[in-house]
């Protein structure tokens, strides 16, 4: 069931984190509290439990009229495998995932979810089984227990341990006077970026997803905290088909496969060590971050 779809909550029934730093998100919020056309068809679906076989088929789309940004996406990406997009800013990486939760609607072509056109689902059964996790989190000045249970408001206590232990939030969790309880936000206790993250990744764990968004940091984390979210994130997408859009190379090695984007389109995929060996234009990118 999903639970997270009220009207009222339309944005948030798929944005866990607040979009404010990052452009992509921001563009989306925009376009969600103006755009009418986006709703549900009227003989609309309610999605079944997808296993997250996701297909582009020939997907066009453009902003506006005059300037396509995708001409003709083919991409397949098998149920629970991770693939990431990367490529030069502006390329498309954003757009591509934007489409899935049908934030906008492609101009051409098909987007499936286990062969079902996602514009034939109810957007409240789509965007419950899709999880964004980016780098700016909504926290609201509520409890640490209510903050992560807005992954899942009908969530028991226990599962909300439970997220929080996966998460690793138990050890900053016990350390408070109040635990669970303890008031976050403007009048309470301020979490630290790394902490941030985790929670947001609780609430993921909570919603448990088929489907991930993970909108890469931008920002830097201190090496050893990062890693350590990056293990988090990567135990979250263990099972779950999950998108990610990439700005620095080092954290995607790991994915099933790398689709490189450009202003063209599809550039190349595959796995990293093909793409080097291709000396193509992932080999370029990673050369110009890795300075060899
Ligand atoms: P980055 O790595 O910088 O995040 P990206 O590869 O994710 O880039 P997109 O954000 O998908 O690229 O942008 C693709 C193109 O679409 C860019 O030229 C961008 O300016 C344009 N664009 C993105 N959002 C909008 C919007 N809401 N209205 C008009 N143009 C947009």
């Amino acid at each position: 069931v999903n639970v997270f779809f009220r009207p009222i909550d339309k944005i948030n029934s798929v944005i866990e984190t607040y979009p404010k730093g990052i452009a992509g998100f921001q563009r989306y919020t925009a376009l969600l509290d103006t755009e009418p056309d986006i709703a549900d068809a009227p003989d609309a679906i309610v999605a079944p439990q997808l296993t997250g076989e996701i297909r582009y088929q020939g997907v066009t789309f453009g902003y506006t009229g005059e300037r396509p940004i995708l001409k003709g996406i083919d991409l397949t990406i098998e149920a629970g495998k991770t693939v990431a997009f990367v490529g030069p800013s502006g390329a498309g990486k954003t757009t591509i995932c934007s489409l899935l939760p049908r934030f906008y609607e492609v101009d051409g072509g098909m987007i499936t979810i286990d062969g079902i056109d996602i514009r034939s689902m109810t957007l409240a059964s789509l965007r419950g089984q899709i999880g964004i996790v980016q780098q700016d989190v909504f926290l609201f000045g509520g409890t640490i227990r209510e903050n992560i249970a807005y992954g899942r408001l009908d969530a028991s206590e226990s599962d909300i341990i439970e997220a929080a232990r996966r998460a690793r939030l138990g050890e900053m969790i016990d350390a408070m006077p109040l635990g669970f309880d303890t008031i976050i936000g403007e009048r309470g206790v301020k979490l630290s970026g790394g902490q941030k993250q985790r929670l947001a990744i609780a609430r993921m764990f909570l919603k448990n997803p088929p489907i991930l968004i993970l909108d890469e940091a931008t920002s830097a984390l201190d090496t050893q905290t990062e890693r350590e979210i990056q293990q988090s994130l990567s135990e979250l997408s263990q099972g779950r088909t999950t998108l990610v859009i990439a700005h620095r190379l080092a954290t995607i090695r790991n994915a099933d496969r790398i689709v490189v984007v450009d202003d063209t389109g599809i550039a190349e995929q595959g796995a990293h060590e093909e793409l080097v060996a291709k000396r193509g234009l992932y080999s370029r990118l990673h050369k110009a971050q890795h300075g060899n």
